[in-house]
């Protein structure tokens, strides 16, 4: 991966917590650092396989001046959002705001922030087995895109499967998706659990019936353990109505613990003979 740097931009900007602030403004300077796959540019000699610097800092001057943020962290994020989704070719980026005429009352030389947003790749499980089951999937799946922060990028067949662990429901519709992301592993789950409850799903029984499941598989190849949240799914390895749907879309990505593929956990649960769906 390579890497544009900007150092220093001047902007006259209007950020702030006190009412003058964001009055009479003051001076801000913006660091960013882009990171992109630069192999292309630097073989081909020709702008187009890259992002333009200056055309860069033009709408990091727009984004400065569109709103008045009391924060510099939120003037910040901004900043980095808007250059992710404006400039798809990059994967990562970090800005730095400086505030050097921030009111404070002493000698100083400069106060910032720093906030950076990158892309993670990440694989979520949808099931329903209540109402209109291929409904409340796409449903979820417009929710998953509309938010800022997650683009779905795949979607693989939904396939009929019958219930596991509590029996006695209707048979599940299944499958998964792979989306890009900047949301937290928090966040995201934060997100997956509101839009299950905007399509209504109660918690009543475990592993019960619901309107809509989304679980998330694989968050990158990073491996998390807190109090709500382990990833990769502890089950995975265990649900034909995962793996089936997961190896569909990313047969080739990689179980960070398990240490293997996909494809290859999806094979040993088929030797391990677990039952067949129809
Ligand atoms: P299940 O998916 O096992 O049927 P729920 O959807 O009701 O059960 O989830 C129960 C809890 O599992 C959630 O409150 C959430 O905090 C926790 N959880 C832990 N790891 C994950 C994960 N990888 N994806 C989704 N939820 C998770
Ligand atoms: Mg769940």
């Amino acid at each position: 991966m390579g890497h544009i740097g900007i150092r220093d931009l001047e902007v006259y900007a209007y950020h702030g917590v006190y009412p003058e602030e964001r009055e009479k403004g003051q001076n801000f300077l913006v660091s960013a650092d882009l990171y992109l796959d630069t192999w292309e540019a630097e073989h081909r000699d020709d702008l187009d396989a890259s992002i333009h610097y200056g055309i860069v800092c033009e709408h990091i001057k727009d984004y400065m001046l569109r709103e008045k943020h009391m924060l510099i962290e939120r003037a910040a994020s901004e900043i980095c959002e808007n250059l992710m989704l404006d400039f798809p070719k990059l994967k990562k980026v970090c800005v730095k705001l400086y505030k050097p005429e921030a009111p404070i009352p002493m000698n100083f030389g400069t106060v910032f922030v720093e906030v950076c947003r990158e892309w993670k790749d990440v694989y979520i499980a949808v099931g329903s087995n209540m109402g209109d089951k291929e409904g409340n999937i796409r449903s979820a799946i417009q929710m998953l895109s509309e938010t800022r922060g997650i683009q779905v990028e795949k979607v693989s067949t939904l396939i009929q499967t019958e219930p596991y662990g509590y029996t006695d429901q209707d048979v599940f519709l299944n499958g998964c998706l792979q989306v890009k992301t900047w949301l937290p592993p928090e966040v995201l789950l934060k997100r997956m659990q509101e839009i299950e409850l905007l399509l209504h799903r109660e918690r009543k029984i475990h592993w019960g019936p619901r309107t809509i499941d989304l679980d998330m598989i694989l968050y990158g190849e990073e491996v998390i353990h807190t109090k709500d949240l382990a990833v990769p799914h502890p089950d995975m390895t265990n649900r034909r109505f995962v793996l089936d749907p997961l190896d569909e879309i990313g047969g080739w990505v990689w179980h960070p613990t398990e240490h293997k593929t996909i494809h290859q956990l999806k094979e040993i649960l088929e030797e391990r003979g677990a039952k067949d769906y129809d």
